[in-house]
């Protein structure tokens, strides 16, 4: 079978261990939790880091691909299709250290694949607990909650689900490959400890946004009572 147009330099990228274009895994990825319609990507990467995401965006804008970021894959609107056997899918599963707990500014950073169930039962080792009431716990990701249908459910979303009040702030890969910050570390000598900086709230810009702004690579929550 030949290899899709991006394999070997999205191997270089991440390795490729990382990589897979085999029906098989192209399929696996091809639905969420719905009845619509499967729309495989061409191909599907998981990156480790940030830098790895930019890099990844970068190419996919140089050769016109399509990308479709994935978290636990269980929305269940019918998957975003992308441009069927084409798309570059990007898994963010990989991507699941807890990065900073600061108790003194009461927040958890973590990296965006990391799922709400691995997030609880980490921070409840410390005696601590962030907002993670996500369903299906073991397999939605921080950020996959905070793109898709938890986090868009604004403020005053009718359920304990929501997790938007309780976000402070994300790293993100622009659909340039730039990588930006948001909340209080718009100004890069601070600490993430503060959502609604001096300017518009950008976090929100990416909460239930289902990707389109970016790719969100990295999460602040407020650590709650
Ligand atoms: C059994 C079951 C029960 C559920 N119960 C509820 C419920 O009670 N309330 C509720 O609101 N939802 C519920 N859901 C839906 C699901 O939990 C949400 O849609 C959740 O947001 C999906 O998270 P995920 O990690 O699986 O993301 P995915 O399904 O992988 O992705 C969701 C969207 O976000 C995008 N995305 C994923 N990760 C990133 C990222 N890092 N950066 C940018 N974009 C990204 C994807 O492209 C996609 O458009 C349920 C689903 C199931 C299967």
């Amino acid at each position: 079978m030949a290899h899709h147009e991006l394999h070997e330099p999205l191997c270089e990228i991440v390795g490729p261990a990382y990589v897979a274009d085999s029906d098989f895994a192209v399929w696996a990825y091809a639905r969420d939790a719905s009845a619509y319609p499967a729309r495989p990507p061409g191909i599907v990467v998981r990156p480790d880091t940030t830098e790895e995401v930019s890099a990844i965006v970068k190419l996919a804008n140089v050769h016109e691909i399509p990308i479709v970021p994935r978290g636990g894959g269980t929305q269940y609107g019918g998957w975003p299709p992308g441009d069927p056997g084409r798309s570059i899918c990007i898994d963010m599963t990989r991507m699941r250290r807890l990065l900073e707990v600061n108790e003194l500014n009461s927040t958890v950073t973590v990296e965006a694949g990391i799922t709400g169930a691995e997030l609880e039962e980490r921070l409840l080792r410390r005696g601590l607990y962030a907002h993670t009431t996500f369903s299906p716990p073991d397999s939605v990701t921080v950020g996959g909650a905070l793109c898709g249908v938890f986090g868009g459910g604004g403020a005053k979303f009718a359920t304990l689900a929501s997790n938007w009040p309780t976000i402070v702030g994300v790293k993100a890969v622009l659909p340039n490959g730039d990588i930006v910050e948001t909340g209080s570390r718009t100004n890069k000598h601070a600490k993430m400890f503060f959502r609604a900086a001096v300017g518009p709230d950008l976090t929100g810009l990416f909460i239930g946004s289902y990707g389109i702004f970016g790719i969100v690579t990295e999460v602040t929550q407020e650590l709650s009572a």
